[in-house]
């Protein structure tokens, strides 16, 4: 007899929400990690940890240069970076906590150490200790997440070459960061560093920043980010660093090499694979690592399924929980899908991108006739009255049924709004549907409402 009837490997947001899903629908569930907390990458040392951190410089910098344009005067503001990273801390241990509660209260069994698939239902735990516990179950998902992704000739020490998770904890501000990657870490966690003090230097290797998004999104990105005193240089491909006595040199393929007292690696995640016992197991991988999994996320092991940042897909957390859901729904009742042309983008900078759906490059790839809506920030009551002009909402809508098919916002909240552009796309809505909803007043919303009007050719406040 099995001890479980489903053991999960790996708590990020993947893993735990499925066990808790599970255990809802009735299975008996255990969760193998091996970090002492759960939450994985997201909870510990990704979403969480990175948002306090953009919130707090945000405030920092609002305090610092804009409060008195509020009539607000503070005096001389000065950073105090412990309490801020004690703050950041203490909030990654309150969601930590918070998962340690949900995983008490569905009964879900929880293992401390690394698992590793033994063959079909079969998991073994190696503890810390070096001790090994047999775990047996029907179902097993894998759920391991990502971890950062190397870089040839780039030598990551965690003190002068790091990454995110080291980026997250720096004791000071260093004098020159360097960033390898204008994706949304790079911009994030440069943007953290800059506003709190560090001359940022980000290097891209192709021609434009968040090169996955709309492309006249991320060409306004770029604008917004180099006044904020970003320094952005794109179509720079990094071949390597190398430690100096005063810090880090980082060559580049072409023209001069950069100085840095720090480099942030941020080019990427790869799936963690390692020690799980994969190739033994039968369980097939792609060409970059990634376990494939067919449309009920089974692997090419029966009973064996796995989801979030392992297999393909954005890697995001709210991707990793719908999969979640879905493959446990799929087991228990037949049931559970995920669409992943719907699932929303968003990068916290200031002011935030949000996108969903098709960019207009994707439409003129695929021949899609459409119309575009876009309506600035600038045009916005509310936008005025809490000083966040900057950015603008473009709408992609058919051009024969108005059927909206994209969605992509710079702007105050753009994180917010999208979600209402999320369901409009999920319930086939049209650009007049949009259009005609009413919107409070006065609201950011109403800069999607007016951006709906737009497609038409009839927005009202421009
Ligand atoms: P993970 O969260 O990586 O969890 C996997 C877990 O498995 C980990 O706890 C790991 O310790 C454990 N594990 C691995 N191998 C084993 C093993 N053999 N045995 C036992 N346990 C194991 N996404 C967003 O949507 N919004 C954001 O704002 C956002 N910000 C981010 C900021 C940063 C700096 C980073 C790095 C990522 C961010 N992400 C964000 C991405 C998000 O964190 C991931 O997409 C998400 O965590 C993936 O969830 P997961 O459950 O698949 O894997
Ligand atoms: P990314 O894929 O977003 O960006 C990596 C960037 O590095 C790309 O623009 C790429 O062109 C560039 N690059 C690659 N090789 C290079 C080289 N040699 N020299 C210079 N530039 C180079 O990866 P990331 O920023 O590391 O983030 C990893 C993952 O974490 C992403 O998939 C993302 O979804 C997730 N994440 C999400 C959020 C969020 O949702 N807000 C925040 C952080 C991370």
């Amino acid at each position: 007899m099995p001890d479980f009837d489903l053991i999960v490997i790996g708590a990020g947001p993947g893993g735990y929400v499925a066990a808790i899903r599970a255990a809802q629908l009735g299975l008996t569930v255990a969760c193998v990690e091996k970090e002492d907390v759960l939450g994985g990458t997201c909870v510990r040392v990704g979403c969480i940890p990175s948002k306090v951190l953009l919130e707090s410089s945000e405030r920092f910098v609002m305090a610092r240069d804009h409060l008195a344009e509020h009539g607000v005067v503070v005096g001389d503001v000065t950073l105090d970076l412990g309490a801020m990273m004690e703050r950041k801390d203490a909030v990654v241990k309150s969601n930590t906590d918070g998962v340690a509660y949900l995983f008490k209260k569905h009964g879900i069994e929880r293992f401390t150490g690394v698992g590793e698939l033994r063959g079909r239902g079969h998991v073994v735990v190696h503890g810390a200790d070096g001790e090994e516990q047999e775990l047996h179950a029907e179902h097993v998902i894998l759920a391991t997440g990502s971890r950062v992704a190397s870089l040839q000739g780039v030598e990551v020490d965690g003190e002068r070459v790091i990454t995110s998770d080291h980026a997250i904890a720096l004791q000071e501000v260093p004098k020159h960061l360097v960033v390898i990657g204008a994706g949304v870490i790079g911009l994030e966690l440069g943007s953290v560093w800059a506003r709190l003090g560090a001359k940022v230097t980000v290097l891209e290797y192709l021609d434009r920043v968040l090169p996955t998004m709309d492309e006249e999104i991320s060409r306004e990105a770029k604008k917004v980010f180099t006044r904020q005193g970003l320094d952005i240089r794109t179509g720079v491909a990094v071949t390597g660093t190398k430690r100096t006595k005063q810090g880090v040199t980082v060559s580049v393929a072409e023209g001069d090499a950069v100085k840095a007292d720090v480099v942030l690696l941020a080019t990427g995640r790869a799936p963690n694979t390692e020690g799980l016992g994969l190739e033994a197991a039968g369980v097939a991988t792609d060409a970059k690592g990634f376990v494939t999994v067919d449309e009920r996320f089974t692997t090419s092991l029966d009973g064996v399924y796995a989801i979030g940042d392992l297999i393909h897909g954005p890697m995001l957390a709210h991707k990793a929980e719908d999969d979640g859901v879905a493959v446990v729904e799929r087991i228990v009742t037949g049931h559970g899908h995920v669409d992943y042309d719907l699932v929303p983008n968003v990068v916290y900078t200031e002011p935030e991108i949000a996108s969903v759906g098709a960019t207009e490059e994707q439409l003129k790839e695929s021949g899609v006739p459409y119309r575009k809506g876009v309506f600035p920030y600038q045009a916005n009551g509310r936008a005025r009255a809490i000083g966040a002009t900057d950015g603008k909402v473009k709408l992609l809508a058919h051009k024969e049924t108005d059927r909206l098919l994209g969605a992509h916002i710079i702007g105050a909240r753009a994180g917010d709004l999208i979600a209402e552009l999320v369901a409009a796309l999920a319930f086939h809505a049209s650009s007049e549907d949009v259009a005609r909803l009413s919107h409070a007043h006065p609201t950011l919303a109403e800069v999607v409402k007016e951006a709906a009007l737009a497609v038409d050719g009839r927005a009202l406040h421009i």
